[in-house]
């Protein structure tokens, strides 16, 4: 009783302590104030007061912007150096020769062609339509059928081109955005996101879009996530994913006023960093991303972990299956078994995959699955008060093709599982020759262990676009990528065909041979501007492709 009377008592006499001591030192400061501010007329002191405030504000905003300050001292700085008269008119003549090199590139009209660019007065018979199409064919020069370009064409089968225009042919003048004129349209699209959703093994709540293709999807997917951080008071939503993750998110962030956070990557594996994913997440995290697999490595993030992640701090994980998610969910019925990526692992709340690439459907769509409607409902958006009816549109678009959604559903019922799994089955194998192989190779390494379908190559000893570049002349068309340097080769149906896989590893072979004898040489030509130099060369190359 009296002990605990005397603690009560120490703690009440210290708190006055404190107390006093705090008032003290606030009328000494009040003091001090007041005598620095004596010859001061109230103006000033108001002046001083409004300044300062201003100036905090200005200082706040220019140090935390949606650009970090990094980026953005860097772009000032080059842009800066190239104001230098001398050193800017060195870059841009490097500029001017880069451009001409892929102009001249670019430049694909055949003696006697011209571009059309009026209406003709009077319309073209059927048959002069088909005659003119003629020419706009014989422009590819590129035979991808033969299997000599890295993805970009997943399949294009004769037989199914066939069914699939047909069944354009039968909804071309369709359009989802009106479900009661054309319910079959609006069948067929809920039955793509179902037969999606139970490849994936999403529960009984999965739900999910079919959008235009997978930069659509990821973009639905972020600005879903960007609208719950609202909700959730986020005045700053964050995008946390790995360097490795698709440029869409980039754009997401863009278009959608987030932060893309990029995660670095494990230099060995090429997985993303767990550790640094977790000493990322911050209050304004609106969600993870995982890649199922990754494009310029073709590796799978350790989805696992990272939906860990996702449960512990309670934030919505994407996993960006665009590119081989219709690959994956074959893999362990054609004899490759994966780790678990999708709606199965808990914590994975949203799944992109692209139908028009290992689907084998047509450009132009590709599907966005969420494991729960709550998460879906975000992405929609509804313009009530519109003199023109009650808007509401589930994506980016409005209308929409219902040709393309037809297309897609048939395709998808064409194919079958079976029909599925042999593709995914030759394709892996294929994809894990090239693999074995190329690791046998001296002065070339592959990044990581992909096990789905892209293999990328880098090497130590040499300018690896070398080897990009002797094998374009041997006829191969292969994705060079940068930070680092590499190149890789994206496995399609089309490269299964007999006889591909061994010229291409026989040609990677002699051509990594020739370039040994020599490893120092430098690159020259249109590859540096593409892939190597500031990215501000390739935007400007870029410009001059749409411009074309
Ligand atoms: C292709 C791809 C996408 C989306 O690309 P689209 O060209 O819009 O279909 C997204 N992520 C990855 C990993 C991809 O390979």
């Amino acid at each position: 009783m009296t002990l605990t009377y005397h603690i009560c008592f120490c703690v009440q006499s210290a708190l006055e302590v404190y107390k006093e001591m705090f008032l003290l030192y606030v009328e000494e400061a009040r003091r001090q104030v007041n005598s620095r501010c004596a010859d001061l007329e109230p103006w000033q002191i108001i002046g001083a007061a409004v300044i300062t405030t201003l100036g905090a504000v200005w200082v706040k905003g220019f140090l935390f912007q949606q650009e970090s300050l990094l980026s953005r001292i860097k772009k000032r700085g080059f842009r800066l150096i190239r104001k230098i008269p001398f050193i800017g008119m060195a870059i841009q003549s490097q500029l001017n020769k880069a451009l001409d090199d892929m102009s001249a590139s670019l430049f694909t009209l055949k003696d006697g062609m011209s571009y059309t660019k009026e209406l003709p007065l009077t319309g073209l018979s059927q048959s002069q339509v088909l005659e003119k199409i003629k020419e706009y064919k014989s422009l590819n020069e590129v035979q991808w059928e033969k299997g000599c370009v890295s993805g970009t064409v997943y399949w294009g089968d004769e037989t199914l081109t066939k069914l699939l225009v047909k069944v354009y042919g039968d909804f071309a003048w369709s359009n989802p955005l009106h479900p009661d004129i054309f319910p079959g349209v609006r069948k067929m699209e809920a039955e793509v996101v179902r037969m999606a959703c139970t490849l994936f093994h999403g529960g009984p709540n999965s739900c999910g879009t079919v959008t235009s293709g997978g930069t659509e999807s990821i973009l639905m997917a972020c600005k879903a996530y960007r609208d719950m951080a609202y909700e959730r008071g986020i005045k700053y939503p964050e995008i946390l994913a790995p360097v490795s993750v698709h440029a869409a998110f980039d754009k997401a962030a863009h278009y959608f006023g987030m932060k893309l956070v990029h995660i670095p990557l494990d230099k060995k594996t090429m997985k993303v960093d767990v550790k640094a994913m977790k000493r990322a997440i911050s209050k304004n995290t609106a969600m993870l991303v995982c890649s199922a697999p990754q494009f310029p490595h073709g590796i799978i993030d350790p989805i696992e972990e990272v939906a860990k992640l996702a449960v512990r701090y309670n934030v919505p994980l994407h996993v960006d299956a665009c590119l081989g998610g219709f690959l994956i969910v074959f893999m362990a019925k054609a004899g490759y078994p994966l780790a678990p990526f999708d709606f199965r692992v808990k914590g994975v709340t949203s799944i992109s995959a692209d139908t028009h690439k290992y689907g084998y459907a047509p450009k132009g769509s590709s599907v966005i699955l969420y494991s729960d409607k709550k998460y879906r409902h975000y992405q929609y958006y509804v313009a009530p008060d519109w003199q023109g009816g009650i808007y509401a549109s589930p994506s980016v678009a409005g209308s929409r093709p219902g040709g393309i959604i037809a297309a897609c559903w048939a395709t998808m019922i064409y194919m079958g599982e079976n029909r599925y799994v042999d593709a995914t089955r030759k394709i892996i194998s294929t994809a894990r020759k090239i693999k074995t192989e190329i690791r046998k190779i001296k002065g070339v390494f592959v990044f990581g262990d992909p096990e789905v379908s892209v293999v990328a190559i880098g090497s130590d000893v040499f300018d690896i676009f070398r080897l990009s570049n002797a094998l374009t002349s041997k006829g191969w068309n292969l994705n060079t990528l940068q930070f680092p340097s590499s190149i890789h080769i994206c496995c399609t149906v089309l490269h299964t065909q007999p006889g591909v896989t061994d010229q291409f590893i026989r040609d990677v072979r002699e051509q990594v041979a020739i370039i040994m004898k020599n490893p120092k040489e430098k690159t020259t030509g249109m590859v540096i501007c593409a892939c190597r130099s500031e990215k501000l060369f390739s935007r400007t190359c870029l410009m001059v492709c749409w411009e074309m």
